[in-house]
């Protein structure tokens, strides 16, 4: 019988490919569950597509069952931290191998993770979960500077920012909770005002890799992170491994990663450990429940000699089977550096990047027409390159020179203009249940109340309160006192307590000319609500098109536009702006 193995990969998973052909040499069925079937895998190693909302836990197991009750799933394997606990989920469900569920949330969740490593005695930074940017600085005052500012949640170094003074970890706090709220990052159920701070640990940093069996890990590898990483933003560089380091340094470094691993009670699959080690000590940053990411993972293939996918897959069907030992020689990889930010026209070198000796993939990550962003905004790296050697040195020569070689060709980021016909919203009526009212009839004082709260929230949250409410005090006036250049009349639409918008029209086009739906209400189909009720209004006034420009850097709202139904406009559809 074919064995059906189910891939839950998170929207940020990289170098999918992998683990999809072991499995395909495994003569295995492969099930991917995801967002979307992302670009960079190839549909003829997918046997099966399950789109699924990775927001969703319980709707993720359900799909499970659904596919397992039709044909027997054998093994469930995640290789990303969002992916990681949907798939102990799944494997629970089913009775499959995989880490406990409690596990691999708290190796996602960063506050859980602190607390368990603290309860064990590991050695980690001192944190606090600040309440919000106030109470940051007077952990910080308290505890001393330089400190490191995260999403609880976060990967990838995404939003991670180091602070020397308070001034900086101002600057921080709010540039981290304008990126938590710009990309909708899992926060837990927190409020995007609450992020994590820590002391900033000196010295250079390692990972271990584990594989976990029963409850017992073993190492598979030490990297090292040649480069030193400093700060202010964290974007990784080169891996390198064997770690150089003498023989009892790695042994304590290893048995700490194994303490940690046991801390947070993983059980059958990997773990991916990273350390910080100096003249302060060795602190464990973090342990993910899963393999190294992406391309690093292709490395194994030059240090053990073989593939480590075939035998992930082996682990997660619960066979007995030995890991694979340390080869001699070297390996590492590196993801590519985002030197600036723009829209990507060509990649440029690539050729001359594979000749260089020594390496073994140039893989990218990114294709023409997508926004590229520099850290810490970033959130995946767009390319890698993995390179072998006779020591560490060799390896990370061969990648140096090879990135060097390689060119990503940016132009520079413009607005989009996104249309949609709105004559068939006429007749749209908002479900009652959203409670979304016009201000008509309201004096100034109740429009003030209605709206005022809801801008300062969702426009100028990174600001202290009291600031952000003049913000929004001044938005509602100048919009009331008729400045809104030359796309007046306007309307407010509200839905107390949970989401504004603001229509306006010129001719025959209309704007949302500004959208906001508090945190704990996104995802309830409000925004959606709000922006027909614009497009009712304006249609029933006589407008044939809504006009949406949409900002480069926010990607996710561009999905929203696309799922009402807009399309991006081109040059003879509308008046070409630049902003
Ligand atoms: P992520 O989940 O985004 O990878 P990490 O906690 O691993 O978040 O942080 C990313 C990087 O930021 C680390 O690899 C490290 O280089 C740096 N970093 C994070 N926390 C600290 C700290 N307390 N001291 C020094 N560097 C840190
Ligand atoms: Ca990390």
């Amino acid at each position: 019988m074919t064995r059906q193995i189910l891939f839950v990969f998170g929207s940020q998973a990289c170098v999918p490919d992998d683990g999809l052909l072991a499995a395909r040499q495994m003569d295995c069925t492969t099930t991917v569950m995801g967002a979307q079937l992302a670009c960079c895998m190839s549909a003829e190693l997918v046997d099966r597509f399950e789109r699924v909302d990775l927001s969703r836990p319980d709707r993720v197991v359900e799909a499970a069952r659904r596919i397992h009750a039709a044909e027997p799933v054998h093994a469930v394997v995640a290789y990303d931290d969002q992916g990681t606990p949907l798939a102990a989920r799944i494997a629970a469900a089913l009775g499959l191998p995989g880490h406990p569920v409690e596990a691999a949330d708290a190796a996602r969740d960063k506050v859980m993770m602190k607390q368990r490593f603290q309860a064990a005695g590991i050695p980690i930074a001192p944190f606090t979960l600040a309440e919000d940017e106030d109470d940051a600085v007077r952990w910080a005052d308290k505890n001393g500077y330089p400190v490191v500012v995260k999403p609880v949640r976060g990967s990838a170094s995404q939003g991670v920012i180091r602070a020397d003074d308070e001034e900086e970890l101002r600057q921080a706090y709010r540039r981290l909770r304008r990126i938590v709220q710009e990309n909708g990052l899992d926060c837990g159920g927190r409020s995007d005002a609450q992020q994590l701070v820590e002391g900033y640990i000196d010295g250079s940093e390692l990972s271990v890799e584990l594989v976990v069996r029963g409850g017992n890990p073993s190492v598979l590898c030490v990297f090292e992170k040649p480069r030193p990483l400093t700060g202010p933003f964290f974007e990784e560089t080169i891996y390198a491994t064997p770690a150089r380091l003498a023989v009892e340094r790695r042994q304590d470094i290893e048995e700490l990663a194994k303490r940690g691993v046991a801390a947070l009670g993983l059980r059958d699959g990997f773990a991916h450990c990273e350390v910080r080690s100096g003249s302060q000590g060795t602190f464990v940053l973090e342990i993910g429940a899963r393999l190294i990411g992406g391309a690093c993972a292709r490395v194994f293939r030059y240090v053990l000699g073989e593939d480590i996918h075939p035998y992930v897959l082996r682990v997660a069907l619960g066979e007995e089977v030995e890991p694979p030992r340390q080869a001699k020689g070297a390996a590492g990889a590196m993801m590519l550096p985002i030197t600036r930010e723009g829209k990507l026209k060509a990649v440029q070198g690539i050729e001359r990047a594979r000749q260089v000796p020594g390496i073994k993939d140039v893989i990218l990550n990114t294709s023409p027409g997508e926004v590229i962003l520099p850290f810490p905004e970033q959130s995946c790296y767009i390319g890698f390159l993995t390179a072998q050697g006779e020591s560490v040195e060799d390896v990370e020569r061969a990648l140096s020179e090879a990135s060097g070689r390689v060119d990503f060709v940016v132009e520079p980021l413009a607005c989009e203009t996104w249309l949609r016909d709105v004559t068939d919203q006429r007749s749209y009526r908002p479900p009652a249940e959203l409670g979304i009212r016009t201000l008509d009839g309201c004096d100034l004082q109740r429009a003030e109340e209605l709206v005022v709260p809801l801008v300062a929230a969702t426009y100028f949250a990174e600001f202290p309160e009291t600031l952000g409410r003049v913000k929004a005090a001044h938005c509602l006036h100048w919009f009331e006192d008729g400045h809104r250049g030359d796309t007046s009349p306007s309307a407010w639409f509200v839905s107390e307590g949970r989401g504004v918008a603001l229509g306006s029209a010129r001719g025959d086009t209309c704007y949302v000319s500004l959208l906001g739906v508090v945190p704990g209400q996104r995802k309830t189909g409000l925004g959606e609500a709000l922006v027909r009720s614009v497009m009712a209004l304006f249609a029933e006034k006589g407008c044939l098109r809504m006009e949406i420009v949409v900002e480069p850097r926010q990607r996710g709202n561009m999905a929203f536009f696309r799922r009402l139904g807009f399309n991006l406009a081109t040059c003879d559809d509308h008046q070409c702006c630049s902003c």
